[in-house]
C-alpha cells in the first residue's frame, strides 16, 4: 500500500472514525450494556470523534474507547498516518522524523511512536486475522504489480499487508510485515504467525500467496485489477 493510497482511505477524521466503528461493529452497533442495535450520534465537538448513544438504555460508547486513540487530543488522520509511517519502515520511523514530516512537537512525536510501537506488538499476540482476507505486498514508495516486477531494480523492502474484511466488505484488522524477500519461505512464515488456516484469500495471483493458501488449506481467489494504480487492498 503506498502512502497515496492510505491517503485516500484515512484522508479525514471522519474516515478514520469509520473505519474503528466498522472494526467495532463489524455488523453495526451494539450497545455494550443492554445490546439494543438503535443509537444515535453525540457529537461534542467538530474535532473529537462522536459518542454513540444507545436509544434503550442511554449509555454513551465512543469508537476510541479502549483503543490506542483513546482521549487523543491528536485528530486521527494524523494518527493514522503516523500508524502508515511508522509501521512501513522496517527500521522504524525515527521519533524526529515523524514530528518532522506530521509537523508534531517532539514529545507528542514520541507518545505517538511509542503507542503504535507497544500496539503493534500487542496486536501480534492478539489478533489473528481470519475469514476473508486480501493479501498483497507493497513497497514504501510504490506498489508492486506482477510477479515478475516484485522488487527488482529497487532496493526497498517489501511488506506484506493483510486486511481482513467482515461479510460486508468492510476492512476490520489489518497487518503490516516487512519482510526481507518474498520468497515462499518468509511469506510463510509471516502468515504462519498472522491468518488463521481456514478462510477465503485473495491476492493478485501472484504464486507465492497461491503456494501459501495451500498449504493453509485456504480457498485461494485471484483479483486482477486493470487499472495498474488502483488499490489493491481497500474498496
Ligand atoms: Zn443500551
Amino acid at each position: 500500500m503506498t502512502l497515496l493510497e492510505w491517503q485516500d482511505q484515512f484522508g479525514s477524521d471522519g474516515a478514520c472514525e469509520k473505519y474503528l466503528f466498522h472494526q467495532r461493529w463489524p455488523d453495526g452497533f451494539v450497545c455494550p450494556q443492554c445490546q439494543n442495535t438503535a443509537c444515535w450520534t453525540v457529537q461534542r465537538s467538530a474535532r473529537t470523534a462522536p459518542l454513540y448513544e444507545c436509544t434503550a438504555c442511554h449509555h454513551q460508547v465512543s469508537v476510541t474507547a479502549g483503543t490506542l486513540f483513546h482521549r487523543t487530543k491528536v485528530s486521527l488522520r494524523v494518527w493514522f498516518m503516523a500508524i502508515f509511517l511508522v509501521a512501513v519502515d522496517k527500521e522504524g520511523k525515527s521519533v524526529l522524523a515523524l514530528s518532522r514530516e506530521l509537523g508534531l512537537r517532539y514529545d507528542t512525536a514520541w507518545l505517538l511512536h511509542h503507542k503504535i510501537q507497544q500496539a503493534m506488538k500487542d496486536r501480534n499476540a492478539r489478533y489473528q486475522l481470519g475469514g476473508l482476507l486480501e493479501l498483497d505486498d507493497a513497497y514504501f514508495g510504490g506498489v508492486s504489480h506482477g510477479p515478475g516486477k516484485r522488487g527488482r531494480g529497487t532496493d526497498q523492502d517489501p511488506v506484506i499487508v493483510g486486511v481482513s474484511l467482515d461479510h460486508q466488505g468492510h476492512p476490520r484488522h489489518i497487518f503490516m510485515d516487512a519482510v526481507a524477500d518474498l520468497t515462499r519461505e518468509t511469506v510463510l512464515e509471516v502468515l504462519d504467525r498472522r491468518v488463521e488456516h481456514q478462510g477465503v484469500w485473495r491476492s493478485d495471483g501472484a504464486s507465492v500467496y497461491a503456494a501459501s493458501a495451500r498449504a493453509h488449506k485456504a480457498d485461494h481467489e485471484v483479483t486482477l485489477s486493470k487499472d495498474p494504480n488502483a488499490p489493491v487492498v481497500f474498496h
